[in-house]
C-alpha cells in the first residue's frame, strides 16, 4: 500500500501530507533526539530507555542483530507506535504533539517494502506524486534510469531488490529532510546493495538530507555511514561518529616490566583490561594518543596498537555477547 494516507500502515513508503505548524521547530541542529525512550510489549522491552543524538545531514547507520529494537525504535520515531516512556524530537518536533508534522518531511522505506502489485511502475509513480505537494520529476526519472527499473513492468512482476530500488524513488520524490530505511538492502544481491548504497551517499547526502538506516549488515553502514549506533536488546551499547570511532576505538597490547599501576582500569579513556600472557590488552574508547603517552612513560618492553575492526568493536562493546549482524 502506498502511504501517505493510512498512518498506520507502517510497510510504506511515505511522506505524510501533513503541512508543519512551527517555523522554529524545523531549524534544530539534530534531525533526531531521543531521551529516555522506551517500548514495552507486555513483559518484552523492545526498547529500553534510548537516549539517540542523530545530526543533520548525517549518513546514521542503526545497527543490531534480529530483535533489538530497531524497527520499534523507527515505528515510534514516525509516530506509528507510542513509547510507554520518554520521548523524541525528530526535525525539531516534538513526536508526542507534532508527529504529523514531522512526517510531512520525512521519507520512509520500510523492512520489506510492500507497493501497490496491480500498478504498474509508471503507474504508481503518478500515484504517488499526486499525493505529494513537491514531487522531484527530474529525480525520480533519473532514478529509474539508474536503477534500470521497467517503466511499464506490474509492480508484483518486480524482484525484491527492485521493489525496494522502487521504494526508495517514491520515498526520495517528495525532496523528504529526513530519509528512514528499515533494513534497505535485504533481499538485494551484492551488486544491487551496492549501486543502491552509493546512489544514497552520492546523492541524498550530498544533497544535506539526513539519512537514518537500520541494517544488520555491517560492511553497508562501513560503506555510507558517517555516524553508526550500536542497538543491542532494545539498549544502546554505541554511538559514535565513525572518524571517532576508527581513530579512537583500539587496543593496546603492552608488556610492562613493572607490572600495570593499579590504576590503569581507571585511566581517561580506557574501557577495559585484561591480562594476556606476560602483558595486557587494554581496550580504549577515546584520548588514544593521552593513554599511549602514559604508557610509553612507564617505560614499557612491549607496546602495540592494534586496530579494530566495526564488527570487533561491536562484539566488545556488546560485552562478548554474541552478535549476529550477517
Ligand atoms: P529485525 O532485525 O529482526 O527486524 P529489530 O531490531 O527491528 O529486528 P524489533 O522488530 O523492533 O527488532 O523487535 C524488538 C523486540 O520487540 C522483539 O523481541 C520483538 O519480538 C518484539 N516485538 C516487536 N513488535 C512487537 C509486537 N507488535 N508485539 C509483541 N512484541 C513485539
Amino acid at each position: 500500500m502506498v502511504q501517505g494516507q493510512a498512518m498506520n500502515d507502517v510497510t510504506a513508503p511515505s511522506v505524510a501530507g501533513a503541512a508543519a505548524t512551527t517555523t522554529e521547530a524545523g531549524r534544530s541542529a539534530n534531525a533526531i533526539e531521543t531521551h529516555g525512550l522506551a517500548r514495552r510489549f507486555g513483559t518484552t522491552e523492545a526498547v529500553a530507555g534510548l537516549d539517540l543524538t542523530v545530526p543533520r545531514g548525517s549518513v546514521f547507520g542503526f545497527i543490531g542483530p534480529n530483535g533489538a529494537g530497531k524497527t520499534t525504535t523507527i515505528k515510534m520515531l514516525l509516530g506509528l507506535l507510542r513509547p510507554t516512556a520518554g520521548r523524541a524530537g525528530v526535525l525539531g518536533y516534538d513526536l508526542a504533539t507534532g508527529s504529523l508534522a514531522a512526517r510531512a518531511r520525512i521519507g520512509y522505506v520500510a523492512e520489506n517494502a510492500d507497493l501497490y502489485g496491480y500498478m504498474r511502475v509508471r503507474e504508481i509513480i503518478a500515484f504517488t506524486r499526486g499525493l505529494y505537494p513537491r514531487w522531484d520529476d527530474q529525480l525520480v526519472a533519473r532514478y529509474l534510469e539508474l536503477f534500470g527499473l521497467p517503466k511499464d513492468r506490474a509492480v508484483k512482476a518486480l524482484s525484491k531488490g527492485m521493489k525496494a530500488q522502487l521504494a526508495l524513488i517514491l520515498a526520495l520524490g517528495p525532496v523528504p529532510e529526513l530519509l528512514i530505511l528499515d533494513e534497505p538492502t535485504s533481499g538485494m544481491d551484492p551488486l544491487a546493495r551496492k549501486q543502491f548504497l552509493s546512489t544514497i551517499l552520492r546523492e541524498v547526502a550530498a544533497a544535506g538530507q539526513t539519512v537514518f538506516m537500520s541494517t544488520h549488515i555491517l560492511s553497508d553502514v562501513e560503506r555510507v555511514a558517517d555516524h553508526v549506533a550500536l542497538l543491542n536488546r532494545g539498549r544502546l551499547v554505541l554511538a559514535d561518529s565513525m572518524d571517532h570511532l576508527k581513530e579512537n576505538v583500539k587496543k593496546v597490547r603492552v608488556v610492562l616490566a613493572g607490572g600495570a599501576p593499579d590504576d590503569l582500569g581507571r585511566w581517561p579513556g580506557v574501557r577495559a583490561v585484561a591480562r594476556e600472557g606476560r602483558g595486557w590488552l587494554i581496550s580504549v574508547e577515546s584520548r588514544l594518543d593521552e593513554v599511549r603517552g602514559r604508557l610509553q612513560a612507564l617505560d614499557p618492553s612491549y607496546l602495540e596498537v592494534v586496530d579494530m575492526t566495526l564488527e570487533e568493536i561491536f562484539v566488545d562493546y556488546a560485552g562478548g555477547e554474541r552478535l549476529v549482524l550477517g
